[in-house]
């Protein structure tokens, strides 16, 4: 039986852990040949590489920082000389720094800046130009979050303006690409079992906002990792073949906020 990405190659960043683990893992089982992007979990990522590979699929682990453009450069030069082509980006590196507007820092803006937009921008620069090259088309799928949309948890107000910005951004290359035959789209996850919201509390706060995340959603629990990647393999096969410039949003139908459109 053949997958549903048989025959093409994707790149997914921030590959090592959670989402874009997920992500990877599913492409290949899928028939794409994968490259692993990672930033400082080479173990992580060659693992994921080595367990692809286990089960018959091909993967490469490569490293760059998302936020500087020469490596991201390097990736995609690397990635397409080893498998011949990209068909498929996932923009999917990203970080969260708390933040609202009384207690962010510069810092903590400009680098999640630098990583959840500059990345975003930089990764689908240097793939676009290879697949404006081949003329073959492609597919790009941005990470964004239900945060851009106007969820509101405490401390995410600065990495929401960044999750907004990736919107926009898929809108805007959507329409950049008119009649190149390469469909952008995103996906805004809700809550997400993953290292993220994990980071800066202890378990018991975790369970906590976790309990709270679960409360708010239609279907009253928070997402696995795998769900997330099911949602973005959609946009990246070719059963997306007529979508271009949309938001998916996959949350469990978070009732806390204004608006699911976009
Ligand atoms: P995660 O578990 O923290 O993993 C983040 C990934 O991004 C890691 O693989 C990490 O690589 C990579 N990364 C971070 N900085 C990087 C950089 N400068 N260059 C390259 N890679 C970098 O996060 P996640 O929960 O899977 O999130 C994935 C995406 O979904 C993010 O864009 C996030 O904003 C979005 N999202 C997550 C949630 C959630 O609740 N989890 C909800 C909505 C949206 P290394 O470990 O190798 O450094």
């Amino acid at each position: 039986m053949s997958g549903r990405l048989e025959g093409k190659v994707a790149l997914v960043t921030g590959a090592s852990r959670g989402i874009g683990k997920a992500t990877a893992e599913l492409f290949a089982r899928e028939g794409a040949k994968v490259c692993v992007n990672y930033f400082s979990g080479e173990k992580e990522a060659n693992e994921v590489v080595k367990g692809i590979r286990s089960r018959g699929g091909e993967a490469i682990a490569v490293k760059a920082d998302v936020s500087k453009e020469p490596q991201v450069i390097a990736m995609v030069e690397q990635a397409a000389k080893h498998f011949g082509k990209i068909d498929i980006l996932v923009n999917n590196a990203g970080i969260l720094l708390p933040g609202d507007l009384l207690s962010m820092t510069d810092e903590n803006l400009d680098l999640m800046f630098a990583i959840n937009v500059k990345g975003t921008i930089y990764c689908a620069r240097a793939v676009a130009k290879k697949m404006l090259e081949r003329g073959t088309g492609g597919k790009i799928v941005n990470l964004s979050s239900n945060a851009g949309l106007g969820t509101s948890f405490k401390g995410t107000t600065a990495y929401a303006l960044t999750k907004a910005a990736v919107l926009i951004l898929t809108k805007r290359f959507a329409y950049e690409f008119k009649g190149q035959n390469i469909n952008v789209n995103c996906v805004a996850p809700g809550y997400t079992e993953t290292d993220m919201p994990h980071r800066g509390r202890t378990q018991e706060q975790f369970l906590q906002a976790s309990g709270e995340a679960a409360s708010r959603a239609m279907l009253n629990r928070i997402a696995q990792p795998e769900e997330i990647a099911k949602a973005i393999l959609f946009l990246a096969s070719d059963d997306a073949s007529f979508t271009t410039g949309q938001n998916l949003v996959v949350d469990g139908g978070r009732a806390d906020y204004l608006t699911h459109s976009f």
